[in-house]
């Protein structure tokens, strides 16, 4: 069976995702040239845009990886821990976070929490897609850079998983209904 079979319908083609990419870095480039950054990526979602975003920011710069898991099995609880942390001493430096996706909000809210108690120069987020209509009330942290602003839907590719599969789908798209209320 195909992964392609289960997908309802694509919402961004891999061409789509190739262009945005190249202009957030032109941007990216402008802001952090002479910056020295560390980008970090919370894994293990971001991994394809990760490599994609950052061969399109040409400055020096450091990688490093996060990586959560929730205490229960069950998310969305809102009960985070670091599973792995950085291993680059991030204070004073300017940290470029890359995330997969900005949902309720609760990952992104976590990790910059985390971070910060590091005493980076700075923090800014960059996440491919931003899904602001499932934003938790009293999540008021917004992404500096957003590939794009999606509906409320449940995507998959790109490093999206549905229980660990489709992400190495070269494409964003949205999962038949059927394959996950079975
Ligand atoms: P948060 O709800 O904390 O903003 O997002 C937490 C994580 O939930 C994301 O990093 C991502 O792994 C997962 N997630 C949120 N929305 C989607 C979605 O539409 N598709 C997939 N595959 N994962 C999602
Ligand atoms: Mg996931």
């Amino acid at each position: 069976m195909s992964m392609e079979q289960n997908i309802a319908q694509i919402l961004i083609t891999e061409e789509q995702i190739k262009n945005r990419i190249r202009e957030l870095g032109e941007v990216l480039t402008a802001e952090y040239a002479d910056k020295d950054p560390v980008i970090v990526g919370v894994l293990k979602g971001v991994v394809v845009f990760y490599a994609d975003m950052i061969r399109e920011i040409r400055v020096p710069c450091q990688l490093d990886f996060m990586w959560l898991s929730s205490y229960a099995g069950t998310n969305s609880t809102g009960s985070l821990l670091v599973r792995q942390d950085l291993k680059t001493d991030i204070r004073g430096r300017h940290v470029l976070i890359l995330e997969d996706i900005f949902d309720t909000g609760t990952s992104l809210d976590f990790t910059v929490r985390h971070l910060q108690e590091k005493g980076p120069a700075s923090i800014k987020i960059c996440t491919l897609l931003d899904k602001p209509e499932r934003r938790r009330p009293g999540i008021t942290l917004q992404a500096d850079y957003v590939g794009f602003t999606i509906p409320n839907a449940f995507v998959v590719g790109y490093g999206l998983d549905y229980d660990e599969k489709y992400r190495n789908l070269p494409y964003v798209g949205i999962l038949k209904p059927e394959v996950y209320e079975k």
